[in-house]
């Protein structure tokens, strides 16, 4: 089991008071706290290893290498990839479905296509598509949500067409917190011979997740929400899609070979091996490492335990919620399909409100549309107030919660 009060005196930001109120921090589907485990290693290596990666023939160079390519290979056994081949560093998980869409999609999506996406998602797995749609030409078919804000199912199975080359959707909802079934949608879209995207930002720092169980072709995830520091993230995808698609960013690091050819009067380039071919240019490497730190760590409590863990929390700030009769809680509560995340609205007061409220007494919670407005659209409201949860959460933070939203 999970000792939330062992947890909280690894994040030193718990500590802190605001206004002469203990910090209670409810925002972490936008993004978590770090541990000392991870600052630590981070500042270890700017101060004792730091150099450039896959350069230099040096010391440092060599020991900063090593540590950035042990980061990808601890991610590939976090999420049971075949290896560090198919882990790609990014910034996060925006810049990961932007790398699909500019180089699987520019690459295969002609106009006689359609992707799949849903209403339920982020605007970060809609825009890019949407972008690339009016270049490519391709039918952007969104799926809806049924009332209770879970995915629809058989409207997703009726939008597959043999025309489907890509379903792309969020493992869980970033407002409402529904775990969307991805085996079951990946069998659906494989079935039509459609590849699957899934974005992985709320579902990887809070539950185990095997991509090959799981049988995914691309995985997003940002480190920021795990644990690790900003600027870090994921894209993982299957080894054989990736030796087929072009490389996104060209630069250093990216190419094994740049021959200038004096007939074409062109360079002649070879790519680099994978995951090479993909980050181009210097890495984030202090973010990787600290990646890497924050896998471990979570490895350590276990994701089974985390998820638990979250349930429990979810779970209990429903039933807690429930008592406050002018309080809305927003979407199913049926917790066997929902991860720690509780969107509600208190009659007669703006999310904004709500939330600026909460701040007050220390409390942290986020309001607005939570860049999901097509989701919000779909539920009939225009924004909500999230509060959402992780390993360092403590029921008695919720007790407080919930008794400051009593007094509104
Ligand atoms: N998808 C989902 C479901 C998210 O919750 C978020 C972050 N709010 C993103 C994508 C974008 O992540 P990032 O800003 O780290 O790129």
């Amino acid at each position: 089991m999970l000792n939330p009060y062992e947890i909280r005196r690894d994040f030193p930001i718990l500590r802190r008071k605001i206004g002469g109120n203990q910090l209670i921090y409810f925002d972490n589907a936008a993004s978590s706290q770090k541990p000392i485990q991870v600052l630590e290693a981070v500042k270890s290596f700017y101060e004792t290893s730091y150099a450039n990666v896959h350069r230099g023939v040096h010391t440092l160079s060599q020991e900063a290498s090593e540590l950035y390519e042990e980061a990808h290979r601890e991610v590939a056994e976090f999420i049971n990839a075949e290896g560090i081949e198919e882990i790609i560093f990014v910034r996060g998980t925006t810049e990961a479905i932007n790398l699909v869409a500019y180089t699987f999609g520019l690459k295969e999506l002609t106009s006689r296509d359609e992707v799949v996406v849903t209403l339920m998602d982020h605007h970060s797995n809609i825009v890019p598509w949407e972008i690339l749609s009016r270049i490519k030409g391709f039918r952007l078919r969104y799926v809806g949500l049924t009332e209770e804000g879970l995915l629809n199912y058989q409207a997703l199975s009726e939008t597959l067409t043999p025309k489907t080359r890509l379903v792309c959707i969020p493992h869980v909802s970033n407002v409402t917190g529904i775990i969307n079934d991805v085996r079951k949608i990946a069998r659906m879209a494989h079935e039509h011979e459609a590849l699957i995207f899934v974005d992985g930002a709320q579902s990887v720092p809070h539950m185990p997740v095997d991509v090959k169980a799981l049988d995914v072709d691309f995985l997003a995830f940002s480190g920021h929400k795990m644990l690790a520091p900003t600027g870090i993230g994921v894209l993982y995808c299957k080894r054989r899609l990736l030796e087929e698609m072009a490389p996104f960013h060209g630069g250093g690091s990216m190419i094994k070979q740049v021959t200038y050819d004096k007939e074409s009067e062109r360079c002649i380039i070879e790519w680099s091996g994978l995951p090479w071919k993909f980050e181009a240019g210097t890495p984030n490497i202090g973010g990787g490492i600290g990646l890497m730190k924050a896998v471990e760590y979570l490895r350590k409590i276990g994701m089974e335990n985390v998820e638990r863990h979250e349930k429990e929390l979810t779970r209990y700030a429903l039933e807690r919620l429930g008592e406050l009769e002018k309080v809305q809680v927003i979407g199913s509560q049926d917790i066997s399909i929902k991860s720690g995340i509780i969107p509600f609205l208190v009659e007669k007061f703006d999310s904004h409100d709500i939330a600026l409220f909460l701040d007050n007494f220390g409390i942290m919670v986020r309001s607005g549309f939570h860049c999901a407005q097509p989701l919000h659209q779909q539920l009939g409201i225009r924004h909500t107030v999230r509060a959402s949860f992780y390993i360092y959460n403590t029921q008695e933070e919720i007790d407080k919660f919930v008794q400051t939203l009593g007094q509104l």
